[in-house]
């Protein structure tokens, strides 16, 4: 399966279980080339860990007396890279796609926040910093913001470089078997 065969419908959709095992079989023929690409996939997950510490402190100042909680009302799901990424750096993918409960929260919101680890969340929900999060950051003058951005970038950059080569990886295996 390349990423390309599929539209934004199936992230969403009813078929959810037949996707995950498409992904799943996928990666498993991809011989080789699979070692690689975990190993990138858990560099990134190395530098989405690398935040979560950083991030619990800003939450800390910004989240818990924010009186617009932006997980209570925010429509966010994985994409594909999200999924591409997690199945090769954990060999698993999430049980279900990211939903909203009847009361409007994200699926994963908790009393005490977010339950997931950040690198087991969508990315979006590491690289959106709202504008109340942009001000409490001069309350830590001890982090280098300028720096964690640029880790976010940088995290953002190797997403897209695992797509391409899982794609490539797909397609070398899928021309070898059609020879
Ligand atoms: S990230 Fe921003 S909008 Fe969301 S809960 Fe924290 S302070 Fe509120
Ligand atoms: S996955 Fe976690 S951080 Fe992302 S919207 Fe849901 S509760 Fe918020």
């Amino acid at each position: 399966m390349r990423l390309h065969d599929h539209g934004k419908a199936w992230v969403h959709g009813f078929d959810w279980n037949e996707c995950q095992n498409s992904l799943k079989s996928t990666v498993m023929q991809l011989g080789d080339a699979r070692e690689g690409l975990a190993r990138q996939a858990k560099l990134i997950a190395d530098c989405y860990s690398s935040l979560e510490s950083i991030f619990d402190r800003l939450c800390h100042e910004s989240c818990i007396n924010c009186d617009d909680i932006c997980c209570a009302r925010a429509t966010v799901w994985y994409d594909i890279r999200d999924l591409v990424y997690l199945l090769l750096a954990t060999g698993e993918l999430p049980q279900h796609q990211i939903y909203r409960k009847k009361d409007g929260c994200c699926c994963h919101l908790a009393t005490t926040g977010c339950r997931l680890l950040r690198c087991n969340r969508p990315f979006i929900c590491t690289w959106y910093v709202c504008s109340r999060q942009k001000m409490k950051q001069a309350l830590i003058p001890d982090i280098n913001w300028k720096a964690v951005a640029e880790r976010i970038a940088m995290i953002k950059e190797m997403r897209k470089q695992l797509v391409i080569q899982y794609d490539t990886a797909v397609a070398t295996t899928t021309h070898k078997e059609d020879i």
